[in-house]
């Protein structure tokens, strides 16, 4: 798609600054009823935070030069990533919970100190701009991006990253401003869905989700998993396997492959660790990911055909129940260098 030729969308909460409407759409505005995402609470942010947690207030718990995607999106200087505070999900094992769940942690930021800290990022040849889990501070995100393209002409790549679970209206805007969908498929199963995020309709969602995507994008191109060359456009699927769902797992790479045939670049991940809320649930949820299961899922992508798969080693599942085992993937966020093997943060902008 040529994201130029995109028509400009409108916008999706009534009463908001659609961002880039106007040459100073900036700050964006938000007002009544929210419907960003799935959830479609109707919150009123500019007085009160919705379910994913956030007001209006755009807040950022960590950014910097990221080197925990994998290696297309990384390259030799990193991926200039932001991890927002709140979610829509709710995943009752999320790895961020920390940042995630209403009161995370978090620093309010103002619209021009988010882009002084992109900017900071792009001078520090960050190969991307990354966007973690962003529905619900889209506006923000949106008006950034367009900002940088066309008011300072920055040229990297944009990168949608994403839970696979989008509002139809929200996808639209995404695909006119970025370059770089990496969304997670996460069950296949509505039982699953609902016991996990308490909305049976995630499958169903995420599918459309995909399909959208890959109409609009295509594969990830280019396809170099030794992160020489780092991806430019384009859709790359992630699937986090859990303990005890392998089956669910299966039935996902069936569906797949059904849909979108073999060339669907998956990245089909082992780091699964159990948070104090997930051993709080039991059994399968409070223990890690068991070799027999990952590797049966890493065998079903074999037999089905996929071809560009990253996988993750498996000396890299933590043997064990977590709450015993340290866990290089398991970021702090309350520590000032929430990544291990990233290089420090930079600070954030004075208020
Ligand atoms: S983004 Fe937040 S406030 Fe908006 S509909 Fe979703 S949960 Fe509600």
């Amino acid at each position: 798609m040529d994201v130029a030729s995109t028509p400009s969308p409108a916008p999706l909460v009534p009463g908001a600054t659609a961002p880039g409407a106007a040459d100073d759409a900036f700050p964006v505005v938000f007002d009544d009823g929210c419907a960003l995402c799935p959830r479609r609470c109707g919150a009123a942010r500019d007085r009160a935070a919705g379910f994913c947690g956030e007001s209006s207030t755009l807040r950022i718990a960590s950014y910097g030069r990221h080197f925990g995607e994998e290696p297309c999106f990384t390259g030799a200087y990193g991926s200039g990533a932001f991890f927002f505070s709140g979610c829509p999900c709710h995943c009752f094992f999320c790895q961020n919970a920390q940042i995630s769940l209403p009161d995370g942690l978090g620093h309010p930021v103002t619209d021009d100190q988010f882009h002084d800290m992109a900017l900071r990022l792009i001078a520090e040849h960050a190969v991307n701009l990354n966007f973690v889990t962003p529905d619900h501070v889209w506006p923000h995100v949106e008006a950034l991006c367009r900002r940088l393209r066309d008011r300072d002409g920055a040229t990297l790549p944009f990168l949608f990253n994403s839970s696979g679970y989008h509002a139809e209206a929200l996808l639209d805007r995404a695909l006119a401003t970025c370059d770089i969908f990496l969304p997670d498929f996460k069950f296949c199963s509505p039982a699953l869905a609902a016991e996990v995020m308490g909305d049976a309709r995630y499958p169903e969602i995420a599918l459309r989700a995909l399909d959208r995507i890959l109409g609009a994008k295509g594969f990830l191109t280019p396809f170099d998993p030794s992160g020489t060359t780092p991806a430019r456009e384009g859709l790359l699927v992630r699937h986090l396997v859990l303990p005890g769902h392998a089956e669910d797992s299966l039935e996902l790479l069936a569906l797949l492959r059904r849909e979108f045939g073999p060339l669907l670049p998956l990245s089909l991940m082992s780091q699964y660790t159990p948070t104090p809320a997930a051993i709080r649930r039991g059994a399968p949820w409070n223990r890690a990911l068991d070799p027999t299961e990952y590797n049966q899922v890493i065998d079903a992508a074999e037999s089905l055909g996929f071809e560009n798969v990253f996988i993750q080693p498996l000396g890299s599942i933590p043997p064990g129940p977590a709450a015993t085992t340290p866990d290089p993937f398991l970021p702090d966020f309350s520590s000032a260098a929430p990544f291990p093997g990233n290089p420090v943060p930079p600070p954030f902008p004075a208020s």
